[in-house]
């Protein structure tokens, strides 16, 4: 299924939900995190409705490809290329995936601990 219909990130791509959009194209969408845990916190999602890691099929690599250059590309427009930021993909309860549809954090502009474990 390339959308689904009570996904909130699906809502958000096709707009039903409104977002701080930073980018899009054909493939994949960048937006701001709701609850950012640093001064620069956005998230890109590939536009087709993709559950998990564990979900991923061969036709899935080009847009993963892109979901990685997209977030690299507006981490150094929002300066942080030198300073440095982390990207995160969380699947399932342990890594503390709540949204079902793959999202790439990218998270700056704040020294962070590693690894990267809670209390
Ligand atoms: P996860 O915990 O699944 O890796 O990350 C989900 C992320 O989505 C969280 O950082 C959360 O703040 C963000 N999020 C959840 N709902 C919304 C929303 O409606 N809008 C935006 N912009 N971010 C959201
Ligand atoms: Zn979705």
């Amino acid at each position: 299924m390339s959308t689904s219909s009570d996904c909130i990130f699906c809502k958000i791509i096709s707009g039903a939900i409104p977002s701080r959009k930073i980018f899009e194209d054909g493939q994949v969408f960048a937006f701001h995190d709701i609850s950012p845990v640093a001064n620069v916190h956005f998230l890109v999602v590939p536009k087709i409705h993709i559950q998990s890691l564990n979900h991923l099929k061969p036709e899935h690599e080009a847009v993963m490809g892109r979901m990685l250059r997209v977030g690299s590309a507006i981490a150094q427009d929002l300066g942080l290329g030198e300073s440095g930021y982390r990207t995160v993909i969380n699947t399932n309860a342990d890594a503390g995936q709540t949204v079902f549809h793959i999202h790439l954090h990218v998270i700056g502009g704040r020294p962070m601990g590693w690894p990267p474990f809670g209390k």
